[in-house]
């Protein structure tokens, strides 16, 4: 990562480090007009249900399309769109965007559907996030408890921006917050109760050292919490067969992985809430 000020001499003299900054540059200039340009797009992942066998909700997830690299993750760029003071604009597009789909499917008769979309640590900065959320999600008609934020553990350690204050206001405003990657982070118990969270979703580090025999003492102690705090609990990164039986053996139902689908466009995805509810019929690479 190259600073745009200092340490110039160096810079100049390392002919790798000039590709670096001039691959950085192209990318700031891009990614500062993708917005109006309409290049991001939002990619769906079904959350399964064993117990239901249906999709019960979807997790929103961005992708940019862009016209010479093709479809860019956002790995590459969010971090990019953070320092860059962008990442306000695109998380309101993708609010906008997850809400329009949800009312979509809704109006499509899939009535109990969740949606969660991923909030980044500047979101917390802005004073009015809460407001932008309840906002967005009235005007779209949505039952708010159906609408979840994702946070990571690490926003909940920094709090520095009040994080506290406004998931405890997401939540009196009914709406639904969950801790993404649960359990690598710093776990303290006592976050949770500083930071009163609707679900728990187990990272995917946890879920693929499942394929041995069906015992865990993670797992066990993430869904102990989970039930011990009334929360409920999402497995992320379900690739094989095996993991999906061990963690429904050890109590968790809603799973997310590759087994099931890959993320989508909403066009696929709406395909997978119309298909018939077996979660084999659900397993197509996208
Ligand atoms: P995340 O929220 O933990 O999302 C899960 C990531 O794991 C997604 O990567 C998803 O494609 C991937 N994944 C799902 N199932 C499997 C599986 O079975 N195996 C494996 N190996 N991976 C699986 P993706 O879409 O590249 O997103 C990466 C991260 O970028 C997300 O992690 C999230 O933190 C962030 N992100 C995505 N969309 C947004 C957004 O709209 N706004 C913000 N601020 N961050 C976003
Ligand atoms: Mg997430
Ligand atoms: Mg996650
Ligand atoms: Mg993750």
């Amino acid at each position: 990562q190259v600073k745009r000020s200092g340490k110039n001499a160096f810079r100049f003299f390392d002919p790798e480090l000039n590709t670096h900054y001039r691959e950085r540059i192209a990318l700031e200039n891009d990614l500062r007009l993708a917005l109006e340009r309409s290049e991001f797009e939002l990619y769906y992942q079904p959350q399964v249900s064993m117990k239901a066998a249906r999709v019960v909700g979807m997790e929103a997830l961005l992708r940019w399309n862009h016209p010479a690299h093709g479809r860019i993750g956002p790995a590459t760029f969010i971090p990019v769109a953070e320092e860059m003071g962008l990442i306000g604009d695109i998380s309101h597009w993708v609010l906008e965007e997850a809400c329009a789909q949800l009312a979509r499917w809704r109006a499509d008769g899939f009535e109990d559907l969740r949606m969660s979309l991923n909030l980044s640590p500047h979101d917390f900065s802005r004073t009015d996030i809460v407001d932008m959320v309840t906002e967005c999600v009235s005007r779209n008609q949505l039952p708010p408890a159906q609408v979840e934020l994702e946070i990571t553990e690490s926003m909940m350690m920094q709090d520095t921006a009040g994080v506290a204050t406004k998931v405890k206001a997401m939540r009196e405003a009914g709406l639904s917050v969950a801790i993404d990657d649960f359990g690598t982070g710093y776990s303290a118990l006592a976050y949770l109760q500083k930071f009163p969270v609707s679900t728990l979703k187990i990272d995917r580090s946890f879920v693929r050292d499942l394929d041995g025999p069906s015992t865990n003492p993670i797992i066990s102690a993430i869904t102990g919490i989970a039930r011990g705090f009334g929360l409920h609990l999402i497995a992320e990164g379900v690739e094989h067969a095996e993991q999906a039986e061990t963690l429904r053996i050890l109590g968790c139902d809603v799973m997310q992985g590759y087994l099931f689908a890959r993320p989508g466009t909403a066009a696929q995805a709406t395909g997978w809430l119309e298909a018939v509810p077996q979660p084999d019929l659900l397993r197509r690479p996208a």
